[in-house]
């Protein structure tokens, strides 16, 4: 099958190469073209603009920074829309907000192509090692098309329904880890005050009830003030924004968001931005 990629940052480079690495043919576009050189060294081919790779493939998968960037390669000059038409596919698996995957999928459709939001949770190693879980909702045909790709890219997968349904399940993860990652570096933070050794408290943490995945790869890290990117900061203050935006729209209460969101925030605002999102420790006194 023929597949084109759009977005060759930390995840979508990933990705691309392990469907590469399986034997597709592969189109690849990036708005900095020079993110696209180790894919194309690898067999890929470059395309000049988005329009470009969605002409040269079945299915195009798009893994974008945020709504802003879904929403302009679809709809700018030499966009997906322009193309897009029987017989296409798209699939996009950026973390966007449930009203922009809605506004994508609907003038893919109109188009007469087909779509599927396809999220997905895991970070870097997940996307390096093909382990993401893929949550899913839209066309179901193009979801049923998609499962060989699916299988590649990740190790669980989800078809939640109509589109919207796969970025709402996607903000509760972040939110959920936002305010995991904002707690994991109070306690750090407040047990260096207590005159406490990082390693133990990871230890104790580890020992019991609250052990997870996230506290064992992140802490000793934080502990070390080690930062190095696999979930930029930037994305996550994003995704804490969408949340909130999405509790405003159904009226649902979300104090702790909210206060993990100023959080973030202030870690922005003190050049964080590009750091891992484990640098909110920094602001938090860890
Ligand atoms: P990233 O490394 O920052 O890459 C972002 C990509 O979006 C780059 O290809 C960038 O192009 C492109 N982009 C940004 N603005 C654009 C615009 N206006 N027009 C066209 N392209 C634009 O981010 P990432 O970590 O790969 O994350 C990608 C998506 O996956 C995000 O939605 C993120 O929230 C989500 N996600 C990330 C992780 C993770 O752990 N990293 C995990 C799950 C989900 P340039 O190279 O030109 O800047």
């Amino acid at each position: 099958m023929k597949i084109a990629f759009l977005g060759m940052g930390i995840m979508g480079r990933a990705m691309a190469e392990n469907l590469l690495t399986a034997g597709h043919e592969l189109v690849v576009w990036n708005r900095t073209l020079e993110r696209c050189r180790s894919l194309q060294e690898k067999g890929a081919v470059i395309a000049a603009t988005p329009a470009a790779a969605v002409i040269a493939a079945d299915i195009t998968i798009a893994m974008l920074a945020d709504p802003e960037a879904a929403l302009d390669v679809v709809f700018s000059e030499n966009g997906v829309l322009e193309v897009i038409g029987s017989g296409k596919s798209y699939i996009d698996m950026s973390t966007v907000d449930p009203e922009t995957a809605a506004a994508i999928g609907s003038e893919i459709e109109a188009a007469g192509g087909r779509f599927l939001e396809a999220p997905v949770s895991g970070s870097k190693k997940p996307a390096e090692d093909g382990t993401l879980a893929i949550l899913a909702a839209g066309d179901k045909s193009l979801y049923d098309e998609a499962l060989p790709l699916f299988d590649i890219l990740g190790k669980k997968h989800l078809y939640l329904g109509e589109v919207g349904q796969g970025a709402a399940m996607k903000l509760l993860v972040n939110m959920t880890m936002g305010g995991m990652m904002t707690l994991l570096c109070e306690a750090l933070a407040l047990g260096k005050r207590c005159d406490l050794q990082f390693e133990d408290i990871l230890e104790v943490f580890a020992a019991g009830a609250i052990a997870n995945p996230m506290f064992a790869m992140k802490g000793p890290a934080i502990a070390a003030d080690e930062h190095p990117v696999n979930f930029p900061l930037k994305h996550m203050q994003k995704d804490l924004r969408l949340a909130i935006a999405m509790g405003d729209e159904k009226l649902q209460p979300m104090q702790s968001v909210a206060t993990v969101n100023e959080l973030f925030k202030q870690a922005l605002a003190a050049d964080c931005g590009e750091l891992d999102f484990s640098a909110v420790g920094k602001t938090i006194g860890v």
